[in-house]
């Protein structure tokens, strides 16, 4: 018989939302306590959002198209009618560029441009309407811990809850509590040092990026054309551009935090200053730090479950995590729901959310392996990664893949090609032979996840994870 579990959710992003509507739709007993307020989930921009995890959310997505110049306009509110939250721009093909802009590769781009406020607003709204409370103002502050201090031991039985406007605190108890927190992971990162799960994000698993929307002089634009585009490889990242609509362009830059290299906004502002048409009239915008790290090596432990950015579920090569939250959100569901059957929240019960997520979806085996290659290629110089570009090493399938969040095992006729390719460049064929190797291995490697809970397995698995990142760095 199913168990009616009490759950609690630290954080309404498009993880915890997700969750707390799929598990309140399931009948549970499900209250989200969100830091700040309904009007400002989500950010004050528009992102690239993958296309199928909107769709395995239940979205109603429009079709690819040329461009998307439908009735698609951003507005959702409390009222909640329907998901009008995509820009109408929509390429599904887009201009990947060299840093230096000698050459360019078509890409399959497999995101929609998708208002994140509005977004927010909608999942919220969702996990309500499934019967979830969402509490505005409150923070969570500290899970509550008992047992002992390994991942076995250790277990999560609800968390300490502070009202911001007046800073009572309250214990709530809960048979699962998930962190949905962003990538401060707040209660992941207060479990014990033993579990092995509990570490921060390192400064080096951050890209730091800028983006401003801006409003574009029509006129002027009929002869300053801005395609949309995407530069790869840039200065340790990227930077793009992208018409919203008629009246709005998005430009932006990343750059691995802390890189010596120039300042992203300084990057925007340089392209800016090159497009008469892109006026100063600031839309909307923002940016600061991206994660693009590795997950930690359980999302669950007794009684708790990470998703999102608390748990690393962005595409290394961007930093888009909003898709890989909302099915960590969905498959986390689906694991917890299961658990209530058998009516047990321990980590056993709760298991199968990562083999979902690093096996049977594929993501977290994709993730580790592109991980290892970004942090392998990232060290190339905007010169080298021209060259990349050039000798087509990065051609518009590997460029697709990597964007969209695959890692492409290398067949024998690529690894061929690639040899033959950087004949002139024995440095670089080096550092790609080591990205790759490492990458395969690491994807080969998650597709062995343990099958079920059993804590020496899983530290042997652990270990020779760790030994395989380490060669990346
Ligand atoms: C500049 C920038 C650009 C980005 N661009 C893209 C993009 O183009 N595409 C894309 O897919 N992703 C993008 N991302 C990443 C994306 O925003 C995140 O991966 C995604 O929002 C993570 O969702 P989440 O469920 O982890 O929750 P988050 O969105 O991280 O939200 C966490 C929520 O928890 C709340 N909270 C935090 N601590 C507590 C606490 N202790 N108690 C209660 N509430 C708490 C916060 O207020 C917040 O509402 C970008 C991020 C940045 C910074």
């Amino acid at each position: 018989m199913t168990t009616r579990f009490k759950i609690i959710v630290a954080g309404a992003g498009p993880g915890g939302c997700v969750f707390a509507r799929d598990l309140a739709a399931a009948g549970h007993e499900v209250v989200v306590y969100e830091k700040g307020d309904y009007e400002t989930l989500g950010h004050n921009w528009s992102d690239a959002v993958e296309r199928i995890a909107l769709k395995e959310i239940g979205l109603d997505v429009p079709e690819e198209g040329p461009v998307n110049k439908g009735p698609l306009v951003k507005k959702v509110g409390r009222s909640g009618k329907g998901p009008a939250i995509f820009e109408e721009h929509a390429f599904p093909e887009m201009d990947v560029w060299a840093p230096d802009y000698s050459s360019k590769k078509k890409i399959h781009f497999r995101y929609i441009t998708t208002d994140r406020r509005a977004l927010g607003k909608l999942l919220a709204d969702q996990a309500t309407e499934a019967g979830a409370r969402v509490e505005y103002g409150y923070e969570v502050v500290k899970p509550i811990l008992e047992g002992g201090k390994t991942l076995d031991e250790v277990r999560v039985t609800g968390a300490i809850v502070k009202e911001l406007a007046s800073g009572e605190e309250t214990t709530v108890q809960a048979d699962v509590t998930a962190d949905d927190t962003g990538f401060a992971a707040a209660l992941r990162t207060q479990l014990p040092g033993e579990t092995g799960i509990s570490e921060k994000f390192k400064e080096s698993e951050f890209a730091m990026v800028h983006r401003t929307v801006r409003q574009r002089d029509k006129t002027k634009a009929i002869e300053d054309i801005v395609r949309d585009h995407y530069r790869y490889g840039f200065y340790t990242g990227y930077q793009w551009a992208q018409e919203l609509n008629e009246d709005e362009i998005d430009v932006g830059a990343g750059i691995k935090y802390k890189a010596k290299v120039p300042d992203p906004q300084e990057t925007v502002e340089r392209f800016i200053a090159k497009h008469d048409s892109i006026t100063d009239k600031v839309v909307r915008g923002g940016g600061g730090l991206c994660l693009v790290g590795k997950s930690p090596y359980s999302l669950v432990a007794n009684g708790l479950v990470v998703l999102g950015d608390a748990a690393s579920q962005t595409i290394p090569m961007t930093g888009c995590g909003a898709g890989g939250a909302m099915m960590g959100g969905k498959l986390a569901a689906e694991s917890v729901d299961q658990a209530a059957e058998i009516g047990q929240a321990d980590i056993s019960a709760l298991w199968s959310y990562n083999r979902k997520w690093f096996v049977d979806s594929g993501r977290g085996a994709n993730y580790a392996a592109l991980t290892a290659l970004r942090n392998i290629l990232q060290k190339l110089s905007n010169f080298d990664n021209s060259f990349l570009f050039r000798k087509d090493v990065f051609s518009g399938d590997m460029l697709t893949s990597s964007i969209n969040g695959i890692f492409q095992v290398p067949t024998l006729s690529l690894m061929m090609k690639t040899g033959l390719s950087c004949i002139s460049r024995p440095d670089l064929l080096l550092t790609l032979n080591k990205a790759t190797s490492i990458g395969t291995k690491l994807y080969k490697h998650y597709l062995r996840y343990p099958k079920s809970w059993n804590p020496r397995t899983f530290e042997s698995w652990s270990r020779k994870s760790e030994q395989l990142f380490l060669k990346a760095q």
